[in-house]
This record gives structure tokens, C-alpha cells and sequence, in this order.
């Protein structure tokens, strides 16, 4: 048998303020603080839309390909439960602000193509707290209201392997797009598996399970992985597969079904007349288009274009605002290559340290620019860097004036080198004469007599080419 797997993902989107009114979205209020008449739904309160959640929405479409309709319609979608205080959530059943799209994933036979049904917008519920000591059940609303967009897929997954890519895919680049804040122990990205099997190669689908509310990765594909044991089992006994809505216990690994009234499947749709169609322009979409930031493929392409390190650009994008950091840092001395390896080497290891972010990083990006400017003109040489850097990390200073104040600048003068040169050369006529002779290893030892004259203080491959110089002569 094979397992088909369509997934329904609700992220909450990163508006400072509700889906139909102007509470704050941020966790961690007192419970039923962030409310009003709207989102406690008042008899009479009228919702108003939040232009920013449907640019997101829309934000979300564009960047997985889907067609962002110029007008979508909410419905009610009507249910009782004691944290929905409307009596009906307040979603997009047809059409919905985004249709069709998709997402690669990578598997262990190539890239596949999982395709989207749709992306809508709809408002949370708020939190039922239960407390089991006494018996009781709270309910707290800041959360009701929260915008969300649900992106639903078409069952094209077949693995809670591949499921868990696409999700963790997912999640990345709505965060990096900014759509959503991210944060899925606080809820904000939460997923349904839907999960059938079906003869290998079948064309119908089989009956589904669909578990819900998943908050982790791991949650989502150990879910999948149970439901899959479980519904194998089923077929081996020859005993139905119910079309149920299930609950995943972490816990004990299992999955169990949702009390009936838990349930409730008519939910008798109908248009929402407190509000008016959503609409996206031409403008708009324009707009959107322009502001969105290149795609993660984009970015490590145009670094390796750059002639960075393969080991590098992984790096650089796995921190956030690095590679922001090196653009501006570029501005200040056009070699990325250079900035990079030592964003690698001392900015990256130190912000981390530190436990600063890097855009807040005390060496700055001009000043990082700066030093590696000084090191190519061979002003400052590595180990002073390696020396310099901590002390630029803890003082913010300037880089040219703290390696000429701690003494830490290269001979690279062109002319004071070849004088050096000139008197080791002067100085050791037998190694000369040798080198002249062909024995081009005693090079390095001229070097290192140089090196010593100048106690440490010359640039060593500038002292190399004006070593061969002043033999020549
Ligand atoms: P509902 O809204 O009732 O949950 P949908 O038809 O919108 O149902 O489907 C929800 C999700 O379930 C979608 O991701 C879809 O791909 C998936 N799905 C539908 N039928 C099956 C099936 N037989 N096996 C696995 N997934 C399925
Ligand atoms: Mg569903
Ligand atoms: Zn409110």
C-alpha cells in the first residue's frame, strides 16, 4: 500500500493588529486583555478589514505561484464552541484569495513537485484553558481574531518524509518572506495531516484520517507515521478506514478520535454581508512583486557568482542579516570574497558569542569593509587582524586608527622595503649568490632575515617581491 498525505497549514500572519479589528496580536498579554466589541463578537459590531494581512496573503501567492484573485469573498463558516464567540469563524470558502501554486521538495529519487489547492485568509479562535485541578475550563480571546492564511495542498505527498521537508520548505520561506512571524511553539504555524492509503499505483484515493493541529515537524510526521501503522492495521484485518478526525497525543504516540461534538461537520457556509469583497490591484500585486526579496536559490547564486566559498554562502544565509551585512559592507570596498571570509572567520563566531545580532554587530559594516581593505593593501596583516578584531568587536573604533595606535600596521611601503631587502641582500652574499645560482629555496630564508630586521613589522609578500627585486640587481 501507499500512503497519500494532503496537508492544511495555518499561519498566523505578522500584522501588529487583528484580522477585523484594531487589538494587538502579540502573545503573552493577561488572558482577555488584547479584546473588543468585534472580536467578542458584539451583537451589532462591525468587522474591518486589515489591509496588511490581505498583502501578506498575497505575498504568500505570488512566492508559491499561485494566481492572486483580484476579489475574494469571506463566508461565515458556523460552529459552536465556547472560544468562538461569533458562533462562526469568518474564512474564505469560494473563491479564496489565492488559487492553485506549488512548492519543490526534495526527495531521495529527485525534486517533486507538490501542487496547492488554494490559500485563504480567515481569523482564529481564541483558547480554551482547561484546569484540570478544579475542574473548570477558562476561556481566554486575546487570540480570537488573529489573522491566518490556511495553504492547502493537493495530495501529492506520499511519505512523512516528504511531508516533513515540505512543511520545514514551507516555514522557511514564509518566515524569510516575513509573512509570518514563525514562532510554532506559540501556534503560529500548525498543520492537519491528511493521511489515506491506496494500492501502489492506484487512481483512487483511499478513506483519509485527519489529524489535527500539529505544531512541530516532528509532531506532523509522527503523526503520519501512526496513522499510517494504523490504517495498514485496519486493511490487514479487513475492517473498514473511517473518514474521522483524530487527535495526535505526543506523549503516547498515538492518534485517537475527536469527541463527536468536537466535530462539527456542517458548518453551513454562507457570505459573511458584514464585509466586502477583498481586493487586490493590479497595483497592488505590482507592488507586492517589487518588495519582495529575491528567493533564497537567487541570493546563494548571485554570492557564488561573487566568487565566495560554497562553505560561505551556507553560512552567510543560515544567519540572519548576514548576508544584508555583507551588501552594505560591499558598498565600502567592492570584494565580497574578502568581506565574507571574514564575516566567517571573526564577525560571525563573535556576534554568535556575544549573542548580538549581526545588523547590531559593534564592528560595523563600513569598518569591517575597512579592515579588509587595509589587509589587501597588505597594511595589516593577518595575525594583526586576528588580534585587532576582538578589540574592534568590544570598542566599536575605528580599524585604521586602532592598528596604527597598537602598532599593528605593515611595512608595505614599496620604497622601505626595498631598502630592507637591499641590506639582507647585502648582508648574506653567499645565500644570494645561491639563489642567483638557481636555488630558488633560499628565497624564503631571505624573507624570514627581513622579517626579523623589520622585527615582524613587514608586509611578508611584499617583502618577498622586493627581495627578488633587489637580487636581480
Ligand atoms: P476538508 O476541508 O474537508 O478537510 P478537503 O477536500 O479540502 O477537505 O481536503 C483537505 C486536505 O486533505 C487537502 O490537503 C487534500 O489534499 C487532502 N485529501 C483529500 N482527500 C485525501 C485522501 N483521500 N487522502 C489523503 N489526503 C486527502
Ligand atoms: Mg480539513
Ligand atoms: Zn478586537
Amino acid at each position: 500500500m501507499e500512503p497519500v498525505i494532503g496537508l492544511e497549514i495555518h499561519a498566523q500572519l505578522k500584522t501588529k493588529t487583528k484580522l477585523f479589528c484594531p487589538c494587538p496580536t502579540e502573545p503573552g498579554a493577561e488572558p482577555n486583555t488584547n479584546i473588543c466589541e468585534v472580536c467578542t463578537g458584539q451583537p451589532g459590531a462591525l468587522p474591518r478589514m486589515n489591509g496588511k494581512a490581505i498583502e501578506l496573503a498575497a505575498k504568500a501567492g505570488l512566492a508559491l505561484g499561485s494566481k492572486v484573485n483580484g476579489q475574494s469573498l469571506f463566508s461565515r463558516k458556523n460552529y459552536f464552541y465556547p472560544d468562538l464567540p461569533n458562533g462562526f469563524q469568518t474564512s474564505q470558502l469560494d473563491p479564496p484569495i489565492c488559487q492553485g501554486g506549488s512548492m519543490d521538495i526534495e526527495t531521495p529519487s529527485g525534486p517533486k513537485t507538490i501542487r496547492l489547492n488554494r490559500i485563504h485568509l480567515e481569523d482564529d479562535a481564541g483558547k480554551c484553558v482547561h484546569d484540570e485541578k478544579r475542574g473548570r475550563t477558562l476561556v481566554d480571546l486575546n487570540r480570537a481574531g488573529t489573522p491566518l492564511i490556511e495553504i492547502v495542498t493537493e495530495p501529492d505527498l506520499n511519505s512523512s518524509a516528504e511531508a516533513m521537508d515540505f512543511l520545514k520548505k514551507l516555514h522557511a520561506l514564509l518566515v524569510r518572506l516575513e509573512v509570518t512571524e514563525g514562532r510554532m511553539e506559540e501556534g503560529e504555524f500548525r498543520c492537519d495531516v491528511n493521511v489515506s492509503l491506496r494500492p501502489k499505483g492506484s487512481p483512487t484515493m483511499g478513506v483519509r484520517g485527519e489529524i489535527k493541529n500539529l505544531n512541530s515537524f516532528r509532531y506532523a510526521g509522527q503523526a503520519i507515521e501512526y496513522e499510517i501503522k494504523r490504517q495498514t492495521a485496519l486493511y490487514a484485518q479487513g475492517q473498514p478506514v473511517l473518514q474521522e478526525t483524530l487527535h495526535f497525543d505526543p506523549a503516547r504516540h498515538e492518534t485517537r478520535p475527536l469527541r463527536s461534538k468536537e466535530e462539527a461537520h456542517d458548518y453551513r457556509y454562507f457570505p459573511q454581508p458584514d464585509l466586502p469583497p477583498v481586493r487586490v490591484s493590479p497595483e497592488l500585486l505590482e507592488r507586492i512583486g517589487l518588495s519582495m526579496p529575491a528567493t533564497a536559490e537567487e541570493t546563494a547564486q548571485n554570492l557564488l557568482g561573487q566568487g565566495l566559498r560554497e562553505d560561505v554562502v551556507t553560512l552567510l544565509m543560515d544567519r540572519k542579516g548576514a548576508v544584508g551585512y555583507l551588501e552594505e559592507a560591499r558598498a565600502h570596498y567592492d570584494q565580497a570574497k574578502k568581506i565574507a571570509a571574514l564575516m566567517a572567520e571573526f564577525l560571525l563566531p563573535a556576534c554568535q558569542k556575544a549573542d548580538v545580532p549581526i545588523p547590531d554587530s559593534p564592528v560595523t559594516p563600513r569598518n569591517l569593509a575597512k579592515l579588509a581593505e587595509l589587509m589587501d593593501k597588505g597594511v595589516v596583516g593577518r595575525r594583526a587582524a586576528q588580534e585587532l578584531f576582538p578589540i574592534l568587536f568590544r570598542t566599536g573604533a575605528e580599524p585604521e586608527a586602532l592598528a596604527r595606535e597598537k602598532g599593528l600596521t605593515q611595512i608595505s611601503d614599496k620604497g622601505a622595503l626595498l631598502a630592507l631587502a637591499a641590506e639582507v641582500v647585502a648582508s648574506h652574499p653567499k645565500e644570494a649568490e645561491n639563489y642567483r645560482n638557481g636555488q630558488e629555496k633560499v628565497l624564503s630564508f631571505l624573507v624570514g632575515q627581513l622579517m626579523r630586521k623589520s622585527r615582524g613589522a613587514a608586509d611578508p609578500k611584499g617583502a618577498g617581491e622586493a627581495l627578488i627585486e633587489a637580487l636581480k640587481a
